[in-house]
């Protein structure tokens, strides 16, 4: 996993994986552990999303896609928490009508380009756990560990099912486990067949499978192996 030639790789944990697949819990659990930085890239691009809603941005005008990348003020900071212009709009980053236009925004080039700009400047500012759809094939093709986290769609979309239950309440009007699995393999469908960065599994990611696996089981199975390389090779690994 650690490739020989590790001076030219960047101390960044990549992580990829279709939704749903427990990347985001991974990624914050094995960052706080190891004291690093954690981005989600995911929530970046739900924020744009948000921001061409609320602008009414036509997502077929490429003219006012730029203009909208132009103006928008994004930063984000640990546990997937974002600002747009200095307000804060974590909390509706999973609204339905996001969900439903992410994949599609996602799929923009210009968008695509400003996101990893602002992906690749965080990795200057020190070790790094990112996660998304195209960290370990695209935007960090030269991290030090790369990781692909999948699960069965049952088990994703029960999992997505729980957050939003957590985030609605349980006596709220939940859609069906059935309804929200259909909606997951349709993200996935849109952000695999896409041209620019499809989700895509690179040979140098190491696949880890968290069907019926404990979370925590993963997380400390990656932080061991870190802290293992870094122990192993202290001249490259972060003071
Ligand atoms: O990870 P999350 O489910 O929050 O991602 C929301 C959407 O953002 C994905 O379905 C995908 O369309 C897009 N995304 C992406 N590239 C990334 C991260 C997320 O295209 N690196």
């Amino acid at each position: 996993m650690s490739a020989s030639d590790s001076s030219t790789l960047l101390d960044v944990v990549a992580i990829d994986g279709p939704a749903g697949a427990g990347k985001s819990t991974i990624a914050k659990a094995v960052a706080f552990r190891l004291g690093w930085a954690h981005l989600d890239t995911g929530s970046m691009y739900r924020a744009v999303t948000l921001w061409f809603l609320d602008q009414d941005v036509a997502l077929g005008d490429a003219r006012a896609i730029d203009e909208a990348l132009g103006r928008i003020h994004l930063r984000c900071g640990g546990s997937g928490r974002v600002w747009l212009d200095d307000a804060e709009v974590t909390e509706h980053l999973r609204a339905a009508r996001v969900e439903a236009l992410v994949s599609e925004v996602a799929a923009i080039p210009s968008v695509r380009r400003s996101m990893r700009d602002l992906q690749r400047a965080q990795a200057e500012h020190g070790p790094l756990v990112v996660e998304g759809r195209d960290m370990t094939s695209v935007v960090f093709p030269d991290a030090r560990w790369k990781f692909y986290v999948d699960a069965s769609a049952r088990e994703r979309a029960r999992r997505r099912r729980g957050d939003i239950e957590l985030q609605r309440g349980s006596d709220a009007d939940l859609p069906s486990l059935d309804d929200v699995q259909r909606d997951l393999e349709e993200r996935d469908r849109l952000d695999s067949t896409r041209a620019d960065s499809p989700l895509r599994r690179v040979d140098a990611a190491t696949y880890l499978d968290t069907t019926g696996v404990g979370i925590d089981e993963a997380v400390a199975w990656i932080v061991d192996l870190v802290e293992e390389d870094l122990t192993r090779d202290p001249e490259e690994g972060t003071e």
